[in-house]
């Protein structure tokens, strides 16, 4: 099967055709426009393999992340990342080439940490695999990261293998009525206790917490921190990870990625923290001038995550040096600059 996506790429380098990758298209709305033929990468989908005793799964890329889901649940295993789903339309391809995580990213490891290894064509047409199927994978620098955020643009990723865990025995969540700053100081706080925190969140006074493991620690995580216990927080948390309630509808919508420690960010707009502190969404239509120069103060950057693109791009634009190493990076993998042109960055 990706013998005719070779073929298609190979065709669009001779010509000099931009191609636009898409699985389903559940993130379209993410990064810049870009332009081109769209290239479908559903029809490269189904497990390839999967040992639940070695916690690796290999899946192409247009399988859907809720066919692998499904899967890992009936073996009592789970994509810690917790990639957004959205209706279970996005694919793994996809979710890889975004490299966005969900609500247990701080405390698990964000996508780019569980690939173990992937195929990829890039931009000259060529099939070329990277990393392995092991955890213990030491050969070198591990390129297959590389491919994880970079929206398509250095590669179609076609097959991925993945590191999956164990789902927590229990888990419990809680939640307190706290201002912005002390949610910030509290998150801070327990993130340094030996505690069995796997997400937090905080938006309109409530923070909320969960923990997960086993039962004993989540109980004396417990009694130790208080607070109330929810009902249905399975649902608080996947609404929280697919972006199922209105705050997310917004636009603009902006994604601050700052230091976790960072003080309210002062800017007047309604927010929701997740992370740990590490992001804060804002829903403003303040100048991204404005949002670039407070994540930065924040030790971060700004991201327009939804809404229409400023004239500087969505993503923070890059500075001289890590410009000029990422497009070496573009040059190689895609010289003729054809695979997902301006998504990432305008230029690039
Ligand atoms: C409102 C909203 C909020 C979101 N928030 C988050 C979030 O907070 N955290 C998070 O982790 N995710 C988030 N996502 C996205 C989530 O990760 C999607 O479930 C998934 O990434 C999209 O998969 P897809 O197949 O639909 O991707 P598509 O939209 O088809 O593709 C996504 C990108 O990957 C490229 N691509 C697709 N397939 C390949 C391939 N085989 N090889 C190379 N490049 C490829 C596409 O060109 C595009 O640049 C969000 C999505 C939406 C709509």
């Amino acid at each position: 099967m990706p013998d005719a996506l070779i073929e298609r790429v190979r065709a669009a380098y001779e010509s000099g055709t931009p191609l636009v990758i898409q699985g389903s298209g559940s993130k379209a709305f993410y990064g810049n426009a870009g332009g081109g033929e769209i290239l479908d990468t559903r029809g490269v989908a189904g497990i390839v393999d999967y040992q639940p005793k070695e916690l690796v799964l290999t899946a192409r890329a247009g399988t859907p992340l809720a066919e692998i889901e499904t899967l890992l649940d009936a073996h009592q295993q789970m994509l810690a990342f917790e990639p957004p789903r959205f209706g279970g339309a996005g694919t793994l391809g996809g979710s890889v080439a975004a490299g966005l995580s969900g609500p247990r990213r701080p405390y698990a490891g964000a996508a780019r940490d569980f690939v173990l290894g992937l195929r990829l064509i890039d931009g000259t047409g060529q099939a070329l695999r990277f990393g392995g199927q092991v955890i213990k994978n030491v050969a070198g620098y591990d390129v297959s990261r590389l491919m994880v955020g970079a929206l398509g643009t250095l590669g179609v990723v076609t097959e991925v293998s993945l590191k999956v865990l164990p789902r927590p025995a229990s888990e419990l969540t809680l939640q307190f009525e706290f201002d912005e700053a002390a949610a910030l100081r509290a998150m801070n706080q327990w993130a340094g206790l030996p505690l069995p925190l796997s997400a937090s969140s905080w938006h309109a006074g409530l923070l909320t917490l969960r923990l997960s493991g086993a039962a004993t620690a989540v109980r004396a995580a417990h009694a130790r921190l208080g607070g109330e216990t929810i009902e249905d927080a399975a649902a608080f948390w996947q609404r929280l990870r697919d972006h199922a309630t209105p705050f997310f509808d917004k636009r603009p919508l902006w994604r601050l990625a700052t230091g976790p420690t960072a003080a309210p960010i002062g800017l007047d707009a309604p927010h929701w923290i997740e992370w740990g502190g590490a992001v804060r969404w804002l829903a403003t239509d303040l100048p991204a001038a404005a949002l670039r120069r407070a994540a930065q103060a924040a030790g971060g950057h700004a991201t327009l995550f939804r809404g229409d693109a400023p004239l500087d791009g969505v993503f923070t634009p890059l500075a001289p040096a890590l410009a000029t190493l990422h497009a070496r990076l573009k040059q190689r993998f895609d010289p003729r600059g054809i695979l997902n042109r301006g998504r990432l960055y305008p230029d690039f």
